[in-house]
């Protein structure tokens, strides 16, 4: 970063915030008085619209990714955890690398767009047995889980166990739940 320029900072390298930064990168072409940054805990952008194909094996995890230093030509990426907003003093604390040293990010002007946390709506059980279905790794986990339950099914002579094996409940039905619920439908009928 450099003194004199005026520093943007956003926070979050989903959706809204590399379309904030290409936007950004449009508009703000040929001027050299403004610096743009990204905080990301990833290094890659995530197309979430097809993250149920992961859970369904139907893609790799690496189809649904893209680097986010390859999207972006001018806005510098800080791959790091986002701790803290000093709005008064304008700074970001993130955190990065296996020891997790911290960093003060001074900006002018701040993006936030970190997305959403899965909301259990303090219904009983479904925080300590549901998986979610958001990340990456969540939707791997997703995957694991349904190929454990088939390969256990498939020599399961109980019936009543191999039909608990067989059965997934799916809690929400925006996107995620209904996408979800169509992959884990397809993976299961699949020959
Ligand atoms: C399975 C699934 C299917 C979907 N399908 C569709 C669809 O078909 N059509 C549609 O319109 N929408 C769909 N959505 C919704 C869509 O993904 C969201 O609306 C969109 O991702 C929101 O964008 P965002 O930038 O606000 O947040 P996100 O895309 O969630 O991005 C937030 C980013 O912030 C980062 N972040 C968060 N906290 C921190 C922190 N403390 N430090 C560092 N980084 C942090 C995250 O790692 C992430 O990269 C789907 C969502 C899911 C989960």
């Amino acid at each position: 970063m450099h003194a004199g320029k005026t520093q943007i900072v956003i926070l979050g390298g989903g959706f809204g915030g590399i379309y904030t930064a290409l936007e950004l990168e449009k508009r703000l072409r040929g001027d050299l008085t403004v610096e743009m940054s990204l905080v990301n805990r990833e290094n890659f952008f995530l197309f979430t619209p097809m993250l149920h194909e992961v859970a369904a094996s139907d893609l790799d995890p690496a189809d649904i990714v893209n680097p986010i230093r390859k999207l972006l030509k001018r806005t510098r990426l800080f791959v790091g955890d986002i701790r803290s907003i000093d709005l008064e003093k304008k700074k970001v604390l993130v955190c990065h690398g296996g020891e997790q040293h911290a960093h003060d990010l001074q900006y002018d002007h701040l993006v936030i767009v970190l997305g959403s946390v899965a909301d259990f709506l303090n219904l009983p059980g479904v925080q300590q047995r549901a998986l979610t279905m958001k990340s990456l790794s969540d939707a791997i986990r997703v995957r694991s889980r349904l190929i454990e339950h088939l390969d256990e099914a498939d020599f399961e002579c109980c019936p009543a166990l191999r039909e608990s094996l067989l059965t997934v409940a799916v809690a929400g039905a925006g996107f995620a739940g209904v996408e979800t619920a169509a992959a884990v439908n397809t993976s299961f009928v699949r020959p």
